[in-house]
């Protein structure tokens, strides 16, 4: 089971395992990360994991605080390490025009950095009861990108994709166009029931397949 934990301009994932919970990212601070855990009532102690979709600020800037508070350990990919652990962002590219100006504009601000205990490469399995939660390498958003795929048939793509059904779109910012669009056909071939984006709204395979059919 998912429970959206923060909804807001990043979202924070908690799965629901036999025993805890499991967290997906951490937005961008302590606050984030605190606001989290009041919003669900979830009780930092029972999570065991927090993995990081990938190391842009949004998403791990709250790790530090989140591993602190829950004592679980933070799961990473090796590409994402040297951002994470100098509170910085994996290598951005603008592909538009807005884009390079938001970059321009954005401040360049540290998070507090964060070391991961449990580094992925390709693949990693954690075993919960029965189940086991799997989390795939799906570079192009950056090379240090991951998803979650959940047995019962959902997966967190993290920045792969982001807006709502009929309304999706690439992040403005991206490592590399075909390794994305290569790691959301393999998604879509693992024919998952609901897909989580960090930014926007679950969508359905369905939504995926008119995604990925409708480009050039
Ligand atoms: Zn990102
Ligand atoms: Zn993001």
């Amino acid at each position: 089971m998912v429970i959206t934990g923060l909804k807001s301009f990043v979202n924070i994932f908690f799965i629901k395992k036999e025993n805890g919970y499991i967290m997906v990212d951490t937005g961008m601070n302590s606050k984030a990360v605190d606001s989290a855990f009041r919003g669900t009532g979830i009780s930092p102690d029972l999570v065991s994991h927090i993995i990081i979709t990938h190391g842009h600020q949004d998403h791990y800037g709250g790790a530090a605080h989140a591993r602190e508070l829950t004592g679980a350990s933070v799961i990473a990919h090796e590409s994402a390490l040297e951002a994470m652990r100098s509170g910085t962002s994996e290598k951005l590219i603008s592909h538009s025009m807005t884009g390079r100006i938001i970059s321009f504009l954005m401040p360049k601000q540290k998070v507090r950095p964060v070391e991961a205990d449990i580094i992925i490469q390709d693949e990693f399995s954690l075993q919960d009861g029965d189940h086991a939660i799997r989390i795939l390498h799906t570079p192009g958003h950056s090379k240090g990108s991951v998803s979650i795929v959940l047995e019962s048939g959902e997966i967190f793509c993290g920045d792969l994709l982001r807006g709502r059904p009929g309304k999706l779109n690439f992040s403005i910012w991206y490592d590399n166009y075909d390794d994305m669009v290569e790691s959301l056909r393999k998604i879509e071939a693992l024919e998952p029931e609901i897909i989580y984006l960090s930014h926007g709204s679950p969508i359905t395979n369905e939504d995926l397949g008119n995604f990925l059919a409708n480009l050039k």
